[in-house]
């Protein structure tokens, strides 16, 4: 669940800061609410969130062409 959260800002640039598990369907939801998963203040983490959209975007201009 750690990749899908780091995923979300990848591809989403989502303001989601954790997961949890959901009470109604028993499956792992993003929240933006609560507190910040220490994971996203990890400098690595955050170094590739950074690159990976970099890169991201670059394809997207690409494609466009
Ligand atoms: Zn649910």
């Amino acid at each position: 669940m750690k990749e899908a959260l780091i995923r979300s800002h990848i591809r989403f640039s989502s303001t989601a800061t954790n997961y949890y598990i959901c009470d109604d369907c028993g499956e792992y939801h993003l929240t933006s609410r609560g507190k910040k998963n220490p994971l996203l203040d990890d400098p690595e983490v955050q170094k590739r969130i950074k690159n990976e959209q970099r890169e991201q975007d670059w394809l997207g201009k690409f494609n466009r062409k």
